[in-house]
């Protein structure tokens, strides 16, 4: 309860204009330790240091909500650069996408601009051996996101395409279950929106519970699994999980966000599981900064220092 009421106040403190006005201002070196730079090269300069630890790696270019159709493909575009750029560099480009960025919600031409886009962007993915995730985003977009994952699946390949479950949500368990038949590739999150308790599980002993349930249960029906959290109870426990069922570790795969925990990512790396971290790069920092910083109250005053020294 504390967790949600903490997330709650940094969320609605961040989401006020002159708050955001004076973060973006002020807070870009602090946004660092969060975020890869602001440009794909020096993202792609990131696979190489991680890859270096053996540590996979995952570009997301920020941005969210994009309100005309021209911006959407404006995002678009750069999204199918990033691919070029990561395959001239000779890397298998894996990227996350959030539909919302390329247009989903808005109609051109009778049909949905998001899943126009999507289909572009995994057109060129597909060429070169890439992985799209669709990102998952508040709980509005979850249907329709789900609803083109589906369509996607059918267009590319489930090895070509994945996207997220949110483990505070309600549905999430009937969710799984629903996708089933696609043996999709499914990143397990707790989730970092704010959403209300008609929806969302305000405690967060449930949400750890119910992020267990959906990932033995993903694991069991051998689908891919990206176990996608800092929480080393959870990774521990998933550990014993897949010894005590036989589940080699090609079936899984932890996942970490860029500049969290390198620590614990290295050491699983190490002890021979495969690790993704999630890099995010670009201009539009100031919403996925303000979700981390809404997950751990340390986060504030690292942030208050930093825009205080600098
Ligand atoms: P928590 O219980 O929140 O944290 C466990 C421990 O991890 C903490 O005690 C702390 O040591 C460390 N930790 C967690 N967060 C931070 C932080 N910000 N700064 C420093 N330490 C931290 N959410 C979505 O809603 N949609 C998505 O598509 C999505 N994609 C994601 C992709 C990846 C690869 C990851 C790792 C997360 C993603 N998330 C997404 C965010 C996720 O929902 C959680 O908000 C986030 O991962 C924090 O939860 P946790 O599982 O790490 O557990």
């Amino acid at each position: 309860m504390i967790d949600q009421l903490y997330r709650k106040a940094v969320l609605t403190v961040s989401g006020q204009k002159q708050i955001e006005s004076l973060v973006r201002s002020r807070g870009w070196s602090v946004a660092q330790r969060f975020v890869a730079g602001e440009s794909a090269q020096t993202a792609i300069a990131a696979v190489g240091e991680l890859a270096a630890d053996g540590i996979l790696s995952n570009l997301d270019l920020l941005g969210e909500f994009v309100a005309s159709p021209e911006k959407a493909n404006e995002f678009a575009a750069q999204v199918l650069h990033l691919l070029d750029a990561a395959h001239a560099e000779g890397i298998k480009p894996y990227v996350s996408v959030k539909l919302s960025s390329v247009g989903q919600g808005q109609l051109v031409d009778g049909q949905d601009l998001g899943l126009t886009n999507a289909r572009r962007i995994l057109g060129k993915a597909r060429e070169y051996s890439g992985f799209v995730c669709l990102d998952m985003e508040d709980h509005p977009r979850v249907d329709q996101t789900l609803e083109q994952f589906r369509v996607l699946v059918g267009e590319f390949g489930a090895q070509h395409v994945g996207t997220v479950l949110q483990s505070y949500l309600y549905r999430s368990e009937a969710d799984r279950n629903s996708l089933d038949d696609l043996r999709p590739n499914l990143r397990i999150v707790k989730g970092a929106y704010l959403e209300p308790e008609s929806v969302a599980m305000p405690i967060k002993a449930d949400v750890d519970a119910n992020y267990r349930k959906l990932v033995y249960a993903h694991l069991k029906a051998g689908n891919y699994v990206n176990v996608a959290t800092h929480d080393e109870t959870i990774i521990a426990d998933v550990q014993h999980f897949v010894l005590a069922h036989g589940i080699s570790k090609d079936a899984f795969e932890f996942q970490m966000l860029y500049g969290i925990r390198r620590d614990l990512q290295k050491e699983l790396a190490a002890q021979g599981y495969r690790v993704r971290a999630y890099i995010p790069y670009g201009r539009d920092w100031y919403a996925y900064f303000s979700r981390r910083i809404a997950e751990r109250p340390a986060n504030v005053m690292f942030v208050l220092r930093g825009m205080l020294k600098g």
